[in-house]
């Protein structure tokens, strides 16, 4: 387990070397990666803030399709929900994680961060049966010392290519601008929970992820997670 988790941080490491894939705005907090490998017609889908009760719908729909996708998920949702938890992992999807109670880290300390993301590993690990390599930070918002806890922790930072919005478009907004940034190794950034809240509705993702999939089939491309994206022999 621990060899295969540093094996693929390595194969994660020479993809920032190979393919350039630096932080979007700065590496100054913390190193992260923002689009995959570009030689390759792939999307990576991923989903913050689960698990939810609404979760199982999602998983439906990706097990309909046949696509495999990355789930960031909060330790206290994962603590709510573990069988849910267990659920997106036995699908085959990977898991990421993002944070345990989903706060913003600007301003905060080193040590507070590192515990908020101790704690959602842990969480992960009891519930999911494996520990992530993976962090997404919660609003997107990395500050000082978020780079000494990922190192600490094993965790490579993962940002976006594109993020849908999908809290507040429609169905179709949220499909018209992913495919408009539709592009090899994209990363889009979607949402299967809000934050904390019990029993979110999701029904505006649901509905564009149902639409987007066989819209990006149509244009070639295939499905990978995050890790598959950055390196294909994970
Ligand atoms: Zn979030």
């Amino acid at each position: 387990m621990l060899i295969e988790i540093a094996g693929g941080a390595v194969c994660a490491a020479a993809g920032l070397m190979a393919y350039g894939v630096r932080s979007r705005s700065s590496t100054l907090f913390a190193p992260s990666v923002w689009r995959g490998a570009e030689d390759r017609r792939a999307i990576a889908l991923t989903f913050d803030d689960g698990p939810s009760e609404a979760t199982p719908e999602l998983l439906e729909v990706l097990q309909g399709e046949g696509v495999q996708a990355t789930f960031f998920q909060c330790g206290m949702n994962v603590r709510r929900l573990p069988g849910i938890a267990r659920q997106v992992a036995e699908a085959g999807h990977e898991i990421g994680n993002h944070s345990h109670s989903h706060p913003r880290f600007y301003l905060r300390s080193a040590a507070f961060m590192e515990r908020e993301m101790a704690q959602a590993q842990a969480a992960i690990l009891e519930a999911a049966g494996s520990a992530p390599a993976l962090f997404r930070v919660p609003y997107g918002a990395r500050w000082f010392g978020l780079g000494g806890a990922q190192t600490r922790l094993g965790l490579l930072g993962v940002m976006w290519t594109a993020i849908g919005l999908d809290w507040k478009l429609s169905a179709a907004a949220i499909t018209a601008r992913l495919l408009g940034r539709a592009r090899n190794g994209a990363i889009f950034c979607l949402h299967d929970g809000r934050e904390l809240q019990a029993e979110p509705r999701i029904a505006e993702t649901l509905e564009a992820v149902r639409r987007l999939i066989p819209e990006l089939r149509a244009r070639g491309f295939h499905f990978e997670t995050v890790s598959q994206i950055l390196c294909p022999t994970n």
